[in-house]
């Protein structure tokens, strides 16, 4: 057969369907979404569905312009962020120099690369797993920085960011904000300055919604146009009515959100000390989960016990320089607490063996 495409797909973490199990491994939140969104789902008039949905998600983007203090021009909604960025992939990277991300960041990004053709360099973080932006060489098509990266943790601060729109400004440089809410300084502010930066966020991890597929991107209105005349040219109304609905009813939420994910972090902090205190290497996360390595058991070993005592979380065996790390999203208290008493357990265990 002649004309077939040759791609290695993006392996998301498994999504398995058990009644009991405590599931830690795709960085959903840990809450259920705002009770202002369940009503408005309850409240939903399914009539409305006859017709399309509004091709700019007016009530959706004009609730987010005020909320991020940016026009709503700058704005344009996607089926969840992965669409979003794969628009912008498309959008602005179309040169034929490399477009440039960290070697351990976000596994979509290579796979976007290849469907779509682009090249690109992936410039190796610091032993200490933070971005060194003098790797960058000078003719480049662009670059993509996940703040907070993942599955690192890492958080980067604002003045890095400024360092790489400055230091490339003829390029776009993307920063996927997936988990800002988590930790870290939005690159919103920063609009103003630099016509190069795109961002792209989701409901996703901080508004509980990854199953409803809601995201946006926010840029000046030059890279909007662009983005906007790509996405229009495959899939305008990629946002439907229901989801605009419940997007728009937890935009409107922010301060049950905040509190939400306020308990997800100090659940994080909590969890990275007690960890570190059986022998775990924790990265300093300012996102929905931690990346840890324990300092005498192989991260397969963990893996599998946890498994077997229906806690899943994610490892990345093929991924070199992380390749003993978990990947523990951070669930409620009394989850994590399961998780740390088996985390516990299983490490004596081995210790005991050993001796
Ligand atoms: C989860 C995630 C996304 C995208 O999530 P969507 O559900 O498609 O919005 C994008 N970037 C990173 C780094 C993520 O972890």
């Amino acid at each position: 057969m002649i004309g077939l495409k040759k791609i290695t797909p993006y392996v998301a973490g498994e999504q398995p369907k058990l009644s009991k199990m405590i599931k830690i491994n795709t960085n959903e939140n840990a809450f259920p979404p705002s009770p202002k969104v369940l009503a408005t789902l309850k409240e939903f008039d399914g009539d409305q569905l006859r017709l399309y949905s509004s091709l700019e998600n007016e009530n959706l983007t004009s609730a987010l312009s005020k909320k991020l203090g940016i026009s709503s021009d700058c704005i344009t909604t996607g089926n969840g962020s992965d669409d979003v960025l794969a628009l912008a992939f498309q959008s602005f990277f179309n040169s034929e120099y490399p477009v440039v991300f960290p070697d351990i960041t976000y596994g979509f990004y290579t796979v976007w690369c290849e469907l779509f053709d682009i090249p690109y360099m992936e410039i190796p973080l610091d032993d200490d797993f933070h971005p060194d932006f003098t790797k960058i060489p000078e003719k480049i098509g662009g670059i993509v920085l996940a703040n907070p990266n993942a599955p690192t943790g890492i958080v980067q601060p604002l003045s890095k960011i400024e360092e790489l729109l400055q230091c490339h400004p003829n390029v776009v440089v993307i920063v996927d904000e997936a988990y800002i809410e988590f930790g870290g300084k939005s690159a919103v502010a920063l609009l103003d300055k630099y016509e190069n930066l795109y961002i792209t966020r989701t409901f996703s991890k901080d508004a509980s919604l990854a199953g409803l597929r809601v995201g946006y991107g926010v840029g000046n209105k030059r890279l909007t146009e662009v983005i906007k005349a790509v996405k229009n040219a495959y899939n305008p109304y990629s946002v439907d009515q229901l989801a605009e609905a419940l997007a728009l009813a937890a935009t409107q939420d922010s301060d049950y959100y905040r509190e939400m994910n306020g308990k997800i972090i100090e659940t994080r902090e909590w969890l990275s000390k007690e960890v570190t205190r059986i022998g775990f290497n924790v990265l300093p996360s300012a996102t929905n989960f931690i990346l840890a390595e324990h300092e005498r058991v192989p991260a397969g070993e963990i893996f599998d016990f946890l498994r077997e005592n229906h806690v899943f979380v994610r490892y990345f065996p093929n991924k070199e320089r992380i390749a003993n790390f978990l990947r523990i999203s951070i669930g409620t208290r009394e989850e994590m607490e399961v998780v740390l008493k088996l985390l516990s357990e299983f490490v004596k265990k081995i210790e005991i063996q050993e001796q």
